[in-house]
């Protein structure tokens, strides 16, 4: 028998989703940082077998919609709760128990849909009083094996094996928008929090040479005054940046990587839905 079905991660900011994605597939999708609301996109990480293929859908966190980009956001998290064989609803063991939170988990699971209620973080003093139905530690590989094989269970046969992606791919997204992606973890983890959520990255230029590849990126922000931060004294903080991406993208696409990075301010681009869409973040997906 081949099982094929779509997973949705969902669960607060910080819970651990993007990590468990790239745990699970063994390749970066998605990208961490202890700050919240990191992820923007829905991401498809692709975990594939000989008798099965599972797509992961990474969400942004669930949260209450301020702007523009805050409200595509939780579109995206709608989107990947409908149409799916099963949800994950990651609980970090870390925090505290929220009555709120797990009343809108018990009318998930009254819905039509799967649910799966995963603490994460086991490795971490456990406050959460919640009863999960799995604990898992991704950073200690803990109950991984054990959790992947409770969501084959559950999600739907096929007689004949019914790889809906190519199999050779770990996800659906382009690679410059993973390298876009990386550029911007690189930033969430260099620069105070305020900044990065104000930005934006486009990549500008892509090109693939023998023995190396070209690519410029515009970092876009909303204000002069984070330009100047994101440049650093002397340049010092955009070359740490420029630095740790080009690494992390070395990685991804096993070559030599010639990155430039250009720090542009366009005022408000958060609240405009153009500018979102011409910055990659559509939704047709
Ligand atoms: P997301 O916002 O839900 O996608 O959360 P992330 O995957 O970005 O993780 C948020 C933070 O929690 C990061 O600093 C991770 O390193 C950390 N984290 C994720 N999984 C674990 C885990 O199993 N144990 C511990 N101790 N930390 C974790
Ligand atoms: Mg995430």
């Amino acid at each position: 028998m081949f099982t094929f079905g779509y997973v949705s991660i969902v669960g607060k900011p910080n819970a651990g989703k993007s990590t468990l994605i790239n745990t699970l597939i063994g390749e970066k999708v998605a990208i961490i940082s202890n700050k919240p609301q990191t992820t923007r996109n829905n991401i498809l990480g692709i975990k594939n077998g000989d008798n099965f293929q599972v797509v992961f859908i990474d969400t942004p966190g669930i949260h209450p919609s301020k702007n523009h980009l805050d409200k595509f956001m939780m579109k995206n998290v709608r989107t990947a709760i409908a149409d799916v064989d099963l949800i994950l609803y990651l609980i970090d063991a870390s925090k505290p128990i929220d009555e709120d939170e797990i009343n809108y988990i018990y009318k998930l699971k009254k819905s039509e849909i799967n649910v799966m209620t995963v603490l994460t973080k086991s490795d971490k003093i456990k406050k959460s009083e919640f009863k999960a139905d799995i604990e898992i530690s991704s950073l200690q590989n803990k109950n991984l094996d054990q959790l992947f094989k409770r969501i084959l269970d559950v999600l739907p046969k096929f007689e004949s094996k019914n790889y809906v992606y190519d199999k050779e791919y770990f996800t659906d997204k382009p690679v410059r928008f993973l390298v876009a992606e990386n550029i911007r973890e690189a930033m969430l983890n260099a620069l105070d929090k305020e900044i990065p959520h104000g930005v934006a990255v486009e990549i500008i230029k892509f090109e693939e040479k023998d023995k190396i590849t070209i690519i410029e990126a515009d970092i876009v922000c909303e204000k002069n005054s984070h330009k100047g931060i994101i440049i650093g004294k002397a340049g010092k903080t955009l070359k740490i940046i420029g630095q740790k991406a080009r690494e992390e993208s070395e990685k991804l696409l096993n070559t030599k990587i010639l990155l430039k990075l250009f720090v542009k301010v366009e005022e408000d681009w958060r609240n405009k839905p153009s500018k979102l869409s011409n910055l990659g973040y559509n939704d047709n997906f």
